[in-house]
């Protein structure tokens, strides 16, 4: 447990609002006079993707402004340098309240301060804008244009687009011409794919090819994929951010026992342990390597690589890898 704290980490795939804590929950409550409320307690009842999306709606009623956004963005950044997360990549989705006057642009920028303002702790942190596939198409170009935009101003802060929100809404196929144009723009791309059963849009999804998939909970044969879809991940090395916790309370995956993880990862795949939303999920990263080492009987030594691996698949330059490797390699159990 020690060791999986103290190790240096990367975290690719947390979103911003799954991942306020308790205490920034507390503070913002308490800013905004609604301390009666509930919200915060109701994590224990979370037992569907469902009631995670619930979960969701009600952290952004605390989320509706630049102030609180900023605030969450600069404790969650906090929180994963305290245990030693070296590399982090947040993801969140651009929203507007027009109650607050919050603008997408707004609250992208807020999110940016918050970053800028962390500079001083051992962590480098990147950014990408999420498109959620509840939004619709125009939507998700304009999401993709700020990030292209915000990627020049914020000196590289920005990085790359994810598609998220709600599988089993929409289709995914409807926003292959909007990741084209990230691609172009030299944005990278963290997809959601396969969380629930659909070949059909997964396969079509794969081949733009995302840079990352998220979860990819349904690629195998036996739960809902197929041949064809776990080969295509397989021999074109896509990396999978992997979040055990979470699909488990999610119900995504049945127990940690079943979970993909063990699948890919024998398999030499490339496998990164992520916490998705360590609010939500009440989750740490050192707890799901954890998890993950009790699970799957890994050693200390393979867990290090597990961490040491994850570099390969960070979305910055190459300079900012050989940095994290040297400070990575200090670390390896004897
Ligand atoms: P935000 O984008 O507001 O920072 O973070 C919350 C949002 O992230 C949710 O509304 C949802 O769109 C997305 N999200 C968080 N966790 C998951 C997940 O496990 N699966 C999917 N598909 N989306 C998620």
């Amino acid at each position: 447990a020690e060791f999986c704290c103290e190790m240096p980490k990367i975290e690719l795939h947390a979103h911003i609002n799954g991942s306020i804590s308790e205490t920034t929950m507390k503070k913002l409550l308490k800013k905004k006079n609604r301390e009666g409320d509930k919200l915060s307690f109701q994590k224990d009842q979370i037992a569907t993707l469902d009631d995670c999306f619930h979960m969701f709606k009600l952290i952004h009623q605390v989320s509706d402004d630049t102030e609180a956004a900023y605030t969450i963005t600069y404790d969650v950044i906090h929180e994963f340098a305290a245990e030693n997360v070296k590399y982090l990549e947040l993801r969140s989705t651009p929203r507007e309240v027009k109650a607050t006057g919050m603008t997408k642009l707004g609250y992208v920028e807020a999110v940016i301060k918050a970053i800028q303002d962390c500079n001083d702790l051992d962590i480098i942190v990147k950014f990408i804008l999420a498109v959620d596939r509840r939004n619709g198409v125009d939507v998700a170009k304009e999401t993709v244009e700020l990030a292209a935009k915000y990627k020049t101003l914020s000196n590289g802060i920005v990085i790359g687009v994810d598609l998220s929100g709600d599988p089993t809404v929409g289709d995914a196929r409807d926003y292959i011409p909007v990741f084209e144009q990230a691609k172009q723009a030299g944005l990278k791309l963290a997809l959601h794919l396969a969380e629930v059963p659909n070949i059909e849009e997964t396969l079509a999804m794969l081949k733009l090819p995302p840079n990352r998939i998220g979860h990819g909970t349904c690629l195998l044969p036996d739960v809902g994929g197929s041949d064809e879809l776990k080969d295509y991940v397989y021999t074109h090395k896509i990396p999978l951010e992997l979040c055990l916790t979470s699909n488990v309370i999610g119900q995504t995956v049945p127990n940690f026992d079943n979970h993909h993880f063990s699948n890919w990862y024998k398999r030499n795949h490339p496998c990164v342990i992520c916490t998705d939303d360590k609010g939500v999920f009440n989750t740490t990263l050192s707890e799901e390597y954890q998890i993950a080492a009790k699970t799957f009987n890994l050693s200390v030594d393979k867990i290090w690589q597990l961490s040491f691996g994850s570099i390969d698949h960070i979305f910055a330059e190459e300079d900012i890898k050989e940095q994290l490797r040297l400070k990575f390699l200090q670390f390896r159990p004897l």
